[in-house]
């Protein structure tokens, strides 16, 4: 049989270690996993999760999704093999008032999550293209599809892998190539852990009028709360995944999570905006309180 090839970025942790672990381990072999990670130096802890050893039905390359050389690199690796599915996973996030977000940080985060997903496909699709087949599975968010208070520069860069992905859909189509989204909600990773954020107590929130300064310490509480109760681990996240590579015909969305689907649904089902603005506020800062009752 055939393995199935999958070449998937940023498994140095989180979801995409866990995915490329999960597909290297896989009990009747069934892939051949090109785990990439833009430093080499953090390859032990996929192997560890591996049992120590690299296993035959993995490869690991460097690949940094800002670096084209880089990726001009890991494709000529693989070329000649046969990709059949790509993942995009490789993103980091950014929080905090937007007075406090610099120019760099914002332009680092979009070099990652978004011309970092647009330079990875473009590097792979050609062959996918000329071969009619093949899927494209990227690492999305719930902040991809809804904004979420004092993440509008991440949820800026996830609407846009949204929208990418949703046009590039359409022109796939007659090529046979599936192109999946995945939403993300809260899952334990290092994701939290690495992304930038300004201290409450900080230096970058002097001269913050008091009110901002006050609702995102109410939010930093309302995250580590939702993150507490409600954040999923990584081998709940994976079967999503899965069924993406696996499903003759995956959809455009898939969810792992419905903890914002009612609010999602608000989105959909009142596109002016305002209930959904309303009912998010009210989520995160409490009904009535700091502007909750405007309209
Ligand atoms: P994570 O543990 O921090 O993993 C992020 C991965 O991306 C790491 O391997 C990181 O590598 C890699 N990466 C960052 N910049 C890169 C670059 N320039 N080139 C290549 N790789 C790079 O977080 P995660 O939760 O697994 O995140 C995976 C995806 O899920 C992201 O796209 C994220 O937006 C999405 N997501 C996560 C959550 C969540 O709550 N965890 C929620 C919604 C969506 P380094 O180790 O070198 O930094």
């Amino acid at each position: 049989m055939e393995r199935t090839t999958v070449l998937i970025t940023g498994c140095s942790s989180g979801i995409g270690l866990g995915l490329a672990a999960r597909l290297a381990a896989d009990a009747a072999r069934r892939f051949k996993v090109y785990a990439t990670m833009r430093d080499l130096a953090k390859v032990e802890r996929l192997l560890e999760r591996l049992g120590g050893c690299c296993p035959d039905t993995l490869e690991v390359l460097q690949l940094d999704v800002t670096d084209p050389r880089s990726l001009a690199a890991a494709a000529q690796r693989v070329q000649g093999q046969r990709l059949d599915v790509l993942v995009c996973n490789a993103g980091v996030g950014l929080m905090g008032p937007l007075e406090t977000c610099s120019d760099q940080a914002m332009k680092t985060l979009f070099d990652v999550n978004l011309f970092g997903a647009v330079r990875t496909i473009q590097a792979f699709l050609p062959a996918m293209k000329s071969r009619r087949a093949g899927r494209i599975i990227v690492s999305s968010s719930i902040g991809g599809l809804q904004g979420l208070p004092f993440n509008a520069v991440y949820c800026a860069s996830k609407f846009a892998v949204e929208g990418l992905c949703e046009s590039l859909a359409i022109v796939l189509r007659p090529f046979n190539i599936h192109l999946t989204l995945v939403e993300c909600g809260p899952v334990h990773t290092s994701f939290l852990a690495n992304l930038q954020r300004p201290d409450p107590e900080g230096s970058e929130m002097r001269g913050l009028d008091a009110e901002t300064q006050e609702l995102y310490r109410r939010y930093l509480w309302h995250c580590q709360s939702i993150f507490r109760d409600t954040a999923q681990e990584v081998e709940e996240v994976l079967p999503v995944f899965l069924e993406a590579i696996g499903s003759p015909c995956p959809p455009l969305r898939c969810a792992s999570t419905q903890l914002l689907a009612p609010l999602w649904r608000l989105r959909l089902s009142s596109p002016d905006g305002s209930a959904y603005v309303r009912a998010m506020h009210d989520f995160v800062f409490g009904g009535g309180e700091a502007g909750g009752d405007q309209p």
